[in-house]
């Protein structure tokens, strides 16, 4: 059902950094510690994702391209605590019925990797190929075969930022991973990995520095606070840093990159009620919530989350920052 496929597409794959969204996170969901993305022409041409995950058993491989064949959800009552980043098994198959779509993986365990080719959704046999462990996931013309949707593909350099900004978020989130992108056979981005959990708030300094800057990372209050269930950490800029866009904004809930107003607004009340009126906040904070709380399962991009108990998580962010920026007056 290359037609079925590609119509989740239209709902999976707005752009190329969906593309990359996509194929990164199933590299995390497999373990990997350093993924590798290389671009050509804005992603438009190529994007290559390479990880050194636990990879896909031969015999799997053409099941990771058909629809619902998700392996990480096994029943209902999954969704509702759903702890990998990708659960819904439609990504491949729409990715791969859009584009020349190559897969090849090895477990840590198999002699040799295997490849799958898919071209707009016409699958090919698998054949064994060279490859170290992990699995590489290559997406070439990207819409080749829906000249509607290639057509509306911007320029170069704003497929490429659209990238660029979601690898932030990643980076942001997750200090451990390291990432290397190249754009066009040229590096372009590194973010150094790290594997020490005990370092882990260290990390995160030197990530919020590769990642925003100096001027953030030195202007930055650290926020950390529990209470009722859920936990807000993360840094908040003081107000010498505050900026006129919105550009540094970044919040996740349960370590997902999300958009929520209603968070954002809080945000910006707290900020506002203790003295710096009308100017925009930067922040990078991460809210934990009781998965059965948050639906995650809003839109397939994942972009947006509902709360059960929207009104409470307002008024624990708002009242947290409110106390950590009034802390720094006194
Ligand atoms: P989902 O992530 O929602 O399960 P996807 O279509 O993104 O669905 O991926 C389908 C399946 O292919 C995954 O469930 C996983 O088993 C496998 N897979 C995809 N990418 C990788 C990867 N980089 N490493 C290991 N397994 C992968
Ligand atoms: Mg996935």
């Amino acid at each position: 059902d290359i037609l079925v496929n590609q119509i989740a597409a239209g709902e999976v794959v707005e752009r190329p950094a969906s593309v990359v969204k996509e194929l990164v996170e199933n590299a995390i969901d497999a373990g990997a510690r350093r993924v590798d993305i290389d671009l050509e022409e804005g992603g438009a041409r190529l994007i290559r994702i390479r990880d050194d995950g636990g990879g896909i058993p031969a015999d799997e491989l053409a099941l990771a391209v058909s629809r619902h064949a998700t392996s990480k959800i096994a029943s209902l009552d999954d969704l509702e605590g759903v702890a990998t980043l990708g659960f819904r098994g439609e990504a491949l198959p729409s990715i791969a019925s859009v584009s020349r779509f190559t897969l090849v993986s090895r477990p840590g365990d198999a002699q040799h990797a295997m490849a799958l080719e898919v071209d707009g959704g016409r699958v090919a046999e698998p054949a064994p190929r060279p490859h170290p462990p992990g699995t590489t996931v290559e997406v070439r013309d990207l819409f080749f075969n829906v000249p509607a949707r290639r057509k509306f593909l911007k320029a170069e350099r704003t497929e490429l930022g659209h990238i660029e900004e979601w690898l932030r978020q990643l980076a942001l989130a997750r200090p451990d991973i390291e990432l290397r992108v190249s754009h066009n056979g040229k590096p372009s981005r590194r973010w150094k990995g790290e594997v020490d959990i005990l370092e882990q708030s260290g990390l995160f300094d030197a990530r919020l520095q590769e990642t925003l800057g100096e001027g953030f990372a030195s202007q930055a209050l650290r926020v950390e606070h529990e209470a009722a269930g859920l936990r807000l950490h993360g840094w908040i800029a003081k107000p010498n840093y505050s900026r006129a866009s919105a550009d540094q904004q970044y919040l996740y809930v349960n370590g997902r990159a999300v958009r929520d107003r209603s968070v954002a607004h809080a945000v910006k009340q707290a900020y506002a009620d203790v003295l710096f009126h009308g100017r925009q906040p930067a922040y990078v904070l991460f809210l934990s919530v009781d998965p059965r709380r948050v639906d995650v399962n809003v839109h397939p991009a994942k972009h947006e989350v509902r709360f059960r108990d929207g009104r409470l998580i307002h008024d624990f962010v708002y009242r947290t920052l409110h106390q950590a920026l009034a802390e720094t007056r006194a």
